[in-house]
């Protein structure tokens, strides 16, 4: 095969695929992987076990696109039948590897003898290459010719796939690949507390002019912006990449809070570790998911005291010793509640910094003043204090995510004195 290679589909192969009962994360993997190289996944299609639908795919794959990665069905079972169907596409024989069987045999030493069903890892069609599997009996197979293009066999096990990819696939693929050919560069920005639809609304036509391809990636705690510019190197990207994110930055503000793969809570323990701010946390619907988002990160201790997760109105008064008082005239989820609960946090812990969240996440416990999803957060920074009342969607795990995001992302705000 000529270099030149820009596209390529994936046929995925297995009936535990087609049913839900293993989710297809080999194709996100390869994609992945085959972009860094310049190669774009066109098409993806899934197929179960037998014969005629792994060929029937891989043959329209070829036809279409001229390249092809399957994934699954090379086991020794029965019903592991891609290199049979692969055989027929290219109209080759299978053929019987010594090689191949001898390196089976030598794998099999350690566990015993190997059963004879294995044979048929061994039989490839005429021509293939086999790119080695370190961590299986399943190697994978390449074969290519000028009148049907190229096809690569892959195993099923994500772990071998994800070997393969680096060890073999991609060195493999790399001699079909032109030299200049252009390969994603990419900037991320990270946003919270604005709707897909207000970003998409302020951006409008702004980065029309430049050569950039803009998606809108909304998550359960916030909506990213990815740019990607092809070129063949980050030289030739990087300005016009860096162009957009100014351009982003300037319109959104401080909605964004970080630009590449970062976390809010690495931003906000940034901003606490350079002020010297150490932080406590009062948490009723959020059940400690906040305590729990800041010890995922190690180091947490050097900003962060504790947190009391007061679930009750009895732990919020016994615990925190917030006024009876307040929680009868105002309820528990109010921004009176809020606001004491981020005081006396502080209180009892000594520390300048606290969160505070109250809310109802559902699914019972709405009211028509105060539907499900009200949640109110409240936050101090030394002197300073600010509660919100925000409305969050969705059903009750994204409630609490996104109330964990707020609080953190309002006291980010309020630390840079920016508008909350
Ligand atoms: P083996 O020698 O292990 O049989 P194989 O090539 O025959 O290798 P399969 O039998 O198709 O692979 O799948 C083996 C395992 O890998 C199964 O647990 C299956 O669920 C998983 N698997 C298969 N395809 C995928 C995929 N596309 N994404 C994620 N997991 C997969």
């Amino acid at each position: 095969m000529s270099p030149g290679l820009t596209a390529i589909e994936i046929v995925a192969i297995g009936e535990e695929l087609l049913s839900g009962a293993t989710l297809d994360t080999n194709a996100a993997r390869i994609a992945k992987e085959l972009e860094k190289i310049g190669i774009r996944v066109v098409r993806k299609t899934t197929v179960g076990d037998e014969v005629e639908a792994i060929t029937s795919a891989v043959d329209a794959s070829l036809r279409r696109t001229g390249a092809v990665i399957t994934t699954g069905g090379l086991g020794p079972t029965r019903d592991d039948t891609t290199r049979v169907a692969i055989a027929r596409v290219f109209g080759r024989e299978l053929q019987f590897r010594e090689d191949l069987w001898q390196e089976l045999e030598r794998r099999w030493a350690r566990r015993g003898r190997i059963p004879a069903t294995n044979r048929s890892q061994a039989e490839v069609p005429a021509g293939a290459t086999v790119l080695p599997n370190a961590r299986g009996t399943a190697a994978g197979l390449a074969l290519a010719d000028d009148r049907r293009g190229l096809c690569i066999m892959l195993p099923g096990p994500p772990g071998e796939v994800e070997g393969m990819l680096e060890g073999e696939v991609i060195p493999y693929l790399a001699g079909h690949v032109s030299p200049g050919a252009r390969r994603p560069f990419r900037r991320l920005l990270r946003t919270t507390g604005i709707a897909e639809s207000a970003i998409a609304e302020k951006v409008g036509g702004l980065l029309d002019d430049l050569p950039l391809e803009v998606a809108y990636l909304p998550e359960v705690d916030g909506n990213d912006i990815r740019l990607t510019a092809w070129a063949t190197a980050e030289a030739d990207a990087g300005p016009v990449l860096d162009e957009g994110v100014k351009l982003l930055r300037e319109i959104l503000g401080t909605h964004v809070y970080g630009v590449g793969d970062v976390d809010l809570v690495e931003v906000v323990s940034g901003l606490l570790r350079q002020r010297g701010l150490r932080l406590a946390v009062a948490e009723s619907c959020s059940g400690g998911l906040i305590a729990k988002r800041l010890t995922d990160w190690p180091g947490a201790s050097d900003y962060f005291w504790g947190g009391l997760t007061v679930y009750s109105d009895s732990a919020k008064v016994r615990l925190l010793g917030v006024s009876e008082e307040t929680l009868r005239r105002h309820g528990a989820v109010s921004e009176a509640t809020a606001l004491e609960m981020a005081e006396r946090v502080c209180a009892v812990s000594g520390v300048a910094c606290s969160i505070a969240v109250t809310g109802i996440a559902g699914p019972g416990g709405g009211t028509e003043e105060k539907p499900v999803g009200t949640v109110w957060l409240a936050v101090r920074v030394g002197a300073r204090a600010a509660a919100r009342r925000r409305h969050y969607p969705g059903p009750r795990d994204a409630v609490r995510a996104r109330a964990v995001q707020g609080g953190l992302d309002l006291l980010r705000r309020m630390i840079l004195q920016e508008p909350l």
